[in-house]
């Protein structure tokens, strides 16, 4: 007889439970124009953000670094720490005005794309990538408007304009998006525009850069050139995977990055959008391999632009990335144009906390993590062992030392049971750390002596109510980037 297949019924689960008061998954939201002011910025922290990204594709540079410090103020009267993450534009190319604003494309009609400085008009597309006929060959796909409308180039006329076949038509209006997913272009990733906004990035003390349309290592280096050039080295660099390229060369992407986002906007303009999903978890499993943090972002709950409620498929689609392993989820327009921004982060938080509540009490405290890779390295084995103790014991909460933040993310990459609670001295660090998976920063003076740490611990507990007597703890103390004092792991019980 074929046994009935057993559903939990997820309604048994205790959502209040003392280990899911800390949603492990981070929420990262884009701020804009509908959440940009003082009192929303607030909402949005107190509704769970986690990371807020500043899209320096739109808007006045100068206006971005007076919003980081309203971020930053709103942080510090909540009493809440938040990282500040600083998207640049990269090569996005675009196309120009139009004398009506926008013109309609016949399909199978031949129209010019000029790179001259002209107003666009009935058959003529100004493009303002200068070097596109010089770069394009005949025969190649040019996709407009997020790839709702399709040409191909039927001649190369000179270094400045080319004729292209409408395959698919349809209205395109002023400085729409264009894609060109099979040319080889020869523009770096890290334009004069991004050159410039990463230093109102460091002006307004942004502790993430997302770089753009990343294709290739070099691309990372020459990022973190300028970083060091500018005297920021202590700013994470975010490589955002969204062309076909950057999969070619994904496994040194992510070496020299401090964490990726799945970009699946563009990703699913410049590949089929059925190769996305697949893509994702690919890219999931290998930041996890890698012990690095992977955002995954884009049309989340792209419905609660207008509505006040997401589709199911939305739903479906957070907590899919949540089971898949992904650090963070990103809400984009969502946060920044939509008409419901802090219902979305209320949204958000609701089916994280769902989804892992149901694999905290279905596999036993197990979160989802792709397999650990026991290659001999000790921070690796203190990580892999840390995850295991803290299910065995069900301890209540990691507390790990953290200086540069290197632990606690080595720490994150393994999910243990219980929250992690990084103990950090530096600011940027703390605020940094908030991207993290299960991680949760907070301050510790400097020069504190390593005997007092279990005092500390356990008081900062009972404080947090995460536990009480008879309740264990993990204690981490070392695993420094360069040389290693301690690599102590302490179970504590408390007293
Ligand atoms: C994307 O393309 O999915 C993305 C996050 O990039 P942007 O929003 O900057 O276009």
């Amino acid at each position: 007889m074929i046994k009935k297949p057993v559903i939990d019924k997820t309604f048994e689960m205790d959502l209040n439970h003392t280990y899911l008061q800390y949603r492990r998954m981070k929420i990262v939201a884009t701020i804009g124009p509908a959440t940009q002011s003082p009192r929303m910025l607030k909402k949005l922290i107190s509704a769970g953000l986690n990371v807020a990204r500043i899209n320096f594709s739109h808007g006045e540079a100068s206006e971005h670094v007076k919003v980081m410090a309203d971020i930053r103020k709103a942080a510090q009267q909540l009493d809440k720490s938040v990282a500040i993450l600083a998207d640049l534009c990269g090569p996005k190319i675009r196309v120009g005005k139009f004398k009506n604003d926008f013109i309609s494309l016949k399909e199978n009609s031949v129209i010019t794309i000029t790179t001259d400085s002209l107003t666009g008009d009935d058959g003529l597309i100004p493009s303002q990538y200068k070097r596109l006929a010089k770069e394009v060959k005949t025969g190649e796909t040019i996709l407009l408007d997020d790839g709702n409308l399709e040409l191909k180039v039927v001649k190369v006329v000179d270094d400045r304009n080319l004729k292209a076949r409408v395959i698919r038509g349809g209205v395109l209006k002023n400085n729409k998006g264009m894609n060109l997913p099979f040319t080889n272009m020869k523009i770096s990733a890290l334009t004069d525009k991004d050159k410039r906004d990463v230093r109102f990035a460091i002006e307004g003390g942004a502790d993430y850069i997302g770089l753009s349309f990343v294709r290739s290592p070099e691309d990372i280096r020459d990022l973190r050139k300028l970083l060091r050039k500018l005297g920021a080295e202590n700013k994470h660099i975010i490589a955002k995977i969204e062309k076909p390229e950057a999969l070619d060369n994904i496994g040194e992407i992510i070496k020299l990055s401090d964490g990726i986002m799945v970009a699946r906007g563009d990703l699913g303009v410049e590949l089929p959008a059925k190769k996305v999903p697949l893509i994702q978890n690919k890219l999931i499993q290998l930041s996890n391999h890698d012990n690095k943090p992977v955002i995954v972002a884009t049309q989340m709950l792209e419905s609660m632009i207008s509505n006040s409620r997401p589709t199911r498929a939305e739903v479906t689609d957070v907590a899919g990335a949540c089971q898949a392993g992904a650090d963070a989820v990103m809400l984009s327009g969502e946060t920044a144009v939509g008409k419901y921004p802090i219902e979305a982060v209320e949204m958000m938080d609701s089916i994280l906390r769902e989804t892992e509540a149901y694999q905290f009490f279905s596999q036993k405290g197990k979160f989802t993590k792709a397999a650990p890779d026991l290659n001999g390295e000790l921070h690796e084995a203190i990580g892999t062992s840390i995850a295991q103790l803290s299910r065995d014991l069900m301890v209540r909460s990691v507390l790990v030392m953290s200086r540069s933040g290197y632990s606690a993310r080595l720490i994150s990459a393994d999910r243990p049971a219980a929250p992690i609670l990084a103990l950090v001295q530096d600011e940027q660090v703390r605020r940094r750390l908030n991207l993290l998976w299960g991680v949760y920063p907070f301050p510790i003076k400097k020069g504190y002596d390593i005997k007092d740490v279990p005092a500390y611990g356990e008081k900062l507990i009972k404080k947090l109510k995460l536990g009480q007597k008879d309740d264990f703890l993990l204690l981490l103390a070392g695993l420094t980037e360069q040389v290693t004092p301690t690599n102590s792991i302490l179970i504590h019980r408390i007293s």
